[in-house]
């Protein structure tokens, strides 16, 4: 799930049976290996935010934004079909989201909460719960 997942509309069978119940209400979005205790920190802030995860995946780290685009019509289609973006166009439905495909079985690791990543970071930095007063050192 390494790319903003759309919709192709031209494969009537298959699309019009799914409605977009998977494409066109989410994007992702990569970010950069997050590494030290700040990057995670940072990563605890976008995470705690609605409609927020995030993932890693062998293709990278993402913010996973569960949010439905605002062309989607409630007929499953694609309100600016004709001039939707590239990305729209490029996304084929051969083994798409509606066939299980790049869903969080396949990520390596899966953040859904605050509480989820935290514990994470409770694990990986021994001084995690010292992180504030280490952050005011460096500063
Ligand atoms: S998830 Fe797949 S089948 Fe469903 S609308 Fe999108 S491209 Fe079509
Ligand atoms: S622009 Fe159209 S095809 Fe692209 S995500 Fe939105 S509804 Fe789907």
């Amino acid at each position: 799930m390494s790319k903003i997942p759309v919709k192709q509309i031209d494969s009537a069978d298959k699309c019009s049976r799914c409605h977009a119940s998977y494409c066109c209400t989410y994007f992702t979005h990569q970010i950069d290996t997050p590494r030290s205790m700040s990057d995670f920190d940072t990563l605890l802030w976008q995470v705690s935010h609605e409609q927020t995860e995030i993932y890693k995946d062998e293709d990278g780290w993402f913010l996973l934004l569960t949010t439905r685009c605002q062309h989607l019509q409630d007929d499953g289609r694609c309100g600016i079909y004709e001039v939707r973006p590239q990305i729209c166009r490029d996304h084929s439905n051969d083994n798409c989201e509606f066939d299980g495909l790049c869903g969080p079985d396949d990520f390596d690791l899966y953040f859904r909460t605050h509480d989820d990543l935290d514990a994470y970071c409770r694990k990986r930095f021994r001084k995690w719960d010292k992180r504030f007063a280490l952050f005011a050192k460096q500063s």
